[in-house]
């Protein structure tokens, strides 16, 4: 099913990494800056990520024994230190969410590499190293990102959906790991209802939204896939919702040859297997297109931004 699989760690039959962006209120003060003091309501919704959320995601991953990829806006890093100590603590990564949750393709060149840099500052202060993982805000990567993480020395990109498996990323001068995830992966479109934010999707019960997770995850373990979720800690860090998760852990534990690991773990193992060239990867030049195309209607349908 898959072209090149690549072979993982002690012969496991897929990679599994749960990581969680912790937006907190990154959003409203981004999406929403001019209003942004007069909706309690929205922001007490986001602070449910940091201050009830996270300790008992970082207490469900403690009972498994199992270190996870947080990434974290520059701003939350700064904001909320008790979530980040938490993090620390107990071996998780933390990658790089932008400063601000600012969508790179919807700045200038200067600001984005000016953000790209300040939240690198943030996670410095916190953990005494350089962040290797990146994933762009809304899945937001621009047309220059590529170039800046190579510019910064970061290990992978998470914020693209091409491939089942690790993939490079070339701007022509430099390689880059992507580690992809997929839409069905992200627990927005299934418990996502914000109208403030025209988010006005029904919410799922957990046991579906865990039927459209497992599927993925079973089909990666039948293929050899790498199944990674893009989880918002305020979002299924819910009780009902962190139970279900909690259950679908131990699913993957009693079905066997998972190997449950960091982003930074699954970038070095690609990268290693590439090197050694007991697998070839796929390499993506970006940027796709230099402009628009030209000379192609544009219809109605689609709400740019
Ligand atoms: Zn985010």
């Amino acid at each position: 099913m898959i072209e090149n699989p690549i072979p993982w760690p002690n012969g496991a039959r897929c990679a599994v990494a749960f990581t969680f962006d912790m937006d907190a209120e990154s959003l409203l003060h981004i999406y929403l800056g001019d209003t942004a003091h007069n909706r309690p309501a929205l922001g007490s919704l986001l602070r449910y990520g940091p201050e009830v959320a996270m300790p008992r995601i970082i207490a469900t991953f403690k009972r498994y024994d199992l270190q996870q990829t947080f990434f974290i806006p520059g701003w939350c890093i700064e904001r909320y230190p008790r979530a980040i100590r938490l993090v620390i603590d107990n071996g998780h990564e933390i990658g790089h969410h932008g400063y601000i949750h600012e969508k790179p393709n919807q700045l200038s060149l200067d600001d984005e590499r000016h953000y790209l840099r300040r939240a690198i500052e943030s996670i410095v202060n916190a953990t005494g190293a350089r962040p290797k993982g990146y994933r762009a805000p809304s899945y937001a990567f621009s047309h220059h990102t590529l170039d800046f993480l190579l510019d910064e020395g970061f290990a992978y990109d998470a914020s693209l959906l091409g491939h089942d498996i690790p993939y490079l990323l070339t701007n022509g001068t430099g390689r880059l790991i992507e580690l992809p995830s997929d839409l069905s992966l992200d627990d927005w479109t299934q418990y996502v209802c914000i109208r403030d934010f025209g988010n006005m999707l029904p919410i799922a019960a957990p046991e579906r939204a865990m039927e459209v997770f497992r599927a993925e995850f079973d089909a990666a373990w039948r293929h050899g896939a790498l199944w990674i979720a893009v989880w918002h800690p305020f979002v299924s860090g819910r009780a009902s919702r962190c139970d279900a998760m909690a259950e679908l852990i131990e699913y993957m534990l009693s079905k066997g040859g998972v190997w449950f690991a960091r982003l930074d773990e699954i970038a070095a193992h690609a990268r290693k297997c590439s090197d050694e060239g007991t697998w070839v990867p796929r390499i993506d030049q970006l940027p796709f297109y230099d402009g628009p195309l030209g000379g192609v209607p544009r219809q109605d349908g689609v709400r740019a931004g």
